[in-house]
């Protein structure tokens, strides 16, 4: 038998990004032996720097909040929208939801080693370099065949698995659990810069999110982070960029020129790090849970970058995930579609009902509409803030409904 075989656990997770980092320490503080496949070594580059306030509680949860929080990253209190001469910002400490209404944008090579390096420290075995290659899927006993740096092979078995993969998407992969996202397919260009802002007017405090002057379904972000750089990206369909005919950076450039207020702010900043792309990378699965496993984060559904929701659902998946695991371990027979797939798919509805109708472009009417303060307004900046699971809002329910008609009532004004 392979040394890598001889331990037993009662968990293993695939990955160790933000879910599978929070999950593994969540497990551990309630006493399971988890162990983490997690096939790159840390620090490795990954894209989602912009957090939501939401995504605090779960840290906390999992006793990652201290390492996060001396870490010196970039404070988040708030995003911001432009869109030709109209603006709007949201202070997330304005919100209707109770709860945390600051953050941080982080780089997230180091973020998610503090996670996961927080993990190990609460008792979690983290292996990198290790792949895993294939899972039989059981009830009592599911197992995974992983591939260790040195190629050899070995199989695990424990009580249960957590696909935490991220776009490896290991499980959807595997079991022929894959659906296309109803989501348009869309590219993202992007690359860290020395941002040299100088604008005395600039809040590095807020995410920058900035609609193209005449494409209003192209959208730039901008993150600065606590050193004086700043992720910057933008968001288009695969067709609309190939009109350019050029490569990715060039891409980059010419389409940050062809914006006002973001060709201001970057007049003096430094280009100085590979620029790099992804296409398609809205996702969707049949199911979220099966014989002896789950699906965490964007191993199950991803939607779309725009109000930087991708972490907070990781996070909140790895957060229910564990509640229900906890049941499940202790021999209570749970529903998993009932305890886990149903409630963790009501906030990402409603997120999806924001983005979908963002690209429609009524949400942004509501945004730049002058005369929405007030209950409204700060019901729609905690979904913003990552509350999208919170009952009391009521555009938490029936969302997509309840935008439409707030839009109709903008357009109206
Ligand atoms: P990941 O962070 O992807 O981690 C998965 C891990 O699994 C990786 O480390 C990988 O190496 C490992 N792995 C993969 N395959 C295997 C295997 N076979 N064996 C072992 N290990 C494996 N989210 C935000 O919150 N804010 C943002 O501002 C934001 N911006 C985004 C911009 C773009 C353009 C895109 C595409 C996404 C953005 N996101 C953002 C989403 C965010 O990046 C993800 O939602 C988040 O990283 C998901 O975390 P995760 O733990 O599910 O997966």
């Amino acid at each position: 038998m392979n040394e890598n075989s001889n331990k037993v656990y009662d968990v293993i997770i695939i990955g160790a990004g933000p879910s599978g980092a929070v999950a593994a320490a969540l497990l551990e503080k309630k006493g399971y032996r988890t162990i983490v496949l997690e096939n790159q070594h840390f620090p490795r580059f990954s894209i989602g720097e912009s957090l939501l306030p939401q995504c605090m509680r779960f840290l906390e949860e999992a006793d990652l909040l201290p390492a996060v929080e001396a870490a010196g990253f970039q404070m988040k209190n708030g995003a911001s929208f432009v869109r030709g001469d109209q603006y709007s910002e949201f202070d997330f400490r304005k919100g209707f939801s109770v709860g945390w209404g600051t953050t941080f944008q982080v780089q997230r090579g180091q973020f998610d080693k503090i996670l996961a390096d927080g993990a190990a420290r609460i008792g979690a075995e983290v292996r990198y370099g290790h792949t895993v290659l294939a899972m039989t899927p059981d009830q009592n006993s599911p197992s995974v065949t992983v591939k260790d740096e040195t190629g050899e092979q070995y199989q695990l078995e424990a009580k249960f698995v957590l696909d935490a993969s991220g776009f490896g998407r290991v499980l959807p992969r595997l079991l022929d659990l894959e659906l296309p996202s109803d989501l348009s397919v869309r590219r993202s260009v992007f690359t860290h810069v020395e941002d040299n802002i100088d604008n005395s007017e600039w809040d590095r405090e807020k995410i920058r999110i900035t609609v193209h002057p005449t494409e209003h379904d192209i959208w730039y972000w901008l993150i600065p982070f606590s050193n004086g750089r700043s992720s910057v990206g933008v968001i288009a369909t695969p067709e609309y960029l190939e009109k350019y005919n050029c490569n990715d950076e060039q891409t980059l450039k010419i389409l940050l020129a062809e914006e006002p207020s973001l060709t201001k702010l970057l007049r003096n900043c430094v280009y100085d790090t590979d620029v790099q792309a992804l296409t398609g990378y809205s996702k969707d699965v049949k199911q979220l849970c099966g014989p002896g496993y789950a699906l965490l984060g964007n191993a199950g559904e991803f939607l779309d970058p725009v109000f930087s929701s991708g972490v907070t659902i990781a996070l909140k998946s790895a957060s229910l995930a564990v509640e229900t695991l906890d049941k499940h371990l202790q021999g209570e027979n749970v529903d998993w579609q009932k305890s886990y797939a149903e409630p963790l798919q009501m906030g990402v509805d409603t997120f999806r009902a924001f983005v979908e109708s963002w690209y429609e472009t009524g949400f942004q009417d509501i945004i730049f509409s002058k005369d929405r303060e007030g209950k409204v307004r700060s019901m729609l900046c905690s979904i913003l803030a990552g509350y999208a699971w919170d009952e009391a809002n009521p555009y938490t329910q029936s969302s997509k409904r309840r935008v439409a008609a707030l839009v109709e009532l903008c357009r109206a004004d």
